[in-house]
């Protein structure tokens, strides 16, 4: 079967999030992405693609899922073959299952992780995965920090992490002083949907007035490092989503419903 043609489009796209496959090693409450929102790309088609991306000037290639480094492919050779052709490669990751080293690694030049609060508990209680992801994810930017390396931080707002967002920048705003390099922090909006988020929809919703609020706050605080307003993920002007359905690479300008889209 042959693949799509790009889409054209008015758009000054130059960003591709490329949803490797929806699956993950941990759960958290707010995920909003099913098993089955869309299919694993394969290897091949990852490498062809990142090879079109580069051919059509894009500059800026993110990995993401579900959990990349979770996925069935070699995601270093990946992103090293994508840097290759020139293209800003950046990878989404919950920070698990990184690969010893991971902070030098020449193949990724900007690592997303996720950070929900200064406080552990509120974090581990949000995003499970056995004992202390969040101290994980402290040893991982202290990783990146002693490696000069950049990193965007991405938070969820929602009715457990709200009271705490000023805590958090305050928090990041430590870690850029001691030489952390936090090139920008996004703020999502918690979401009703998939496998986490529509289970916990009761618990952990908030209102468009509180998320603002909240962003509002942080904007307040005039950190060293851009935030960037994320109400609704799955819409940013600059991006074309690339996700694998029916066998063939899809691709459009927002990601299928349901697909984890942290941008960076
Ligand atoms: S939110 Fe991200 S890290 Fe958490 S379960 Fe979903 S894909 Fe995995």
């Amino acid at each position: 079967m042959s693949e799509p043609p790009a889409p054209t489009t008015e758009r000054d796209v130059f960003v591709a999030v490329v949803l490797l496959h929806p699956r993950c090693n941990m759960t958290c409450s707010f995920c909003v992405t099913p098993d089955d929102a869309f299919e694993a790309l394969d290897e091949a088609q990852a490498h062809a693609l990142v090879d079109e991306l580069a051919a059509r000037g894009l500059r800026t290639v993110v990995f993401g899922g579900g959990e990349p480094f979770a996925w069935r492919g070699d995601l270093l050779r990946l992103a090293g073959a994508a840097r290759a052709r020139g293209l800003v490669v950046q990878v989404g990751t919950n920070g698990i299952a990184l690969p010893a080293g991971f902070a030098a690694d020449d193949a990724i030049d900007r690592w997303v992780l996720p950070l929900e609060s200064a406080d552990a508990a509120v974090h581990d209680r949000l995003r499970r995965h056995g004992p202390g992801h969040h101290a994980l994810i402290l040893r991982r930017l202290e990783a990146l920090r002693a490696a000069g390396r950049e990193v965007t931080l991405s938070t969820v707002l929602c009715s457990e992490t709200l009271a705490g967002v000023a805590p958090l920048a305050e928090a990041l705003r430590g870690y850029q002083a001691r030489g952390g390099r936090v090139h920008a922090w996004h703020l999502y909006r918690f979401l009703p949907w998939g496998r986490g988020g529509a289970p916990n929809a009761a618990r952990l919703a908030v209102s468009a007035d509180a998320y603002a609020d909240a962003c509002a706050r942080v904007e307040a605080l005039g950190l060293p490092f851009r935030t960037f307003r994320r109400a609704d993920m799955y819409r940013s002007k600059n991006v074309e989503f690339v996700w694998r359905a029916d066998g063939v690479v899809q691709r459009g300008i927002e990601p299928p419903r349901g697909a984890s889209a942290e941008l960076a």
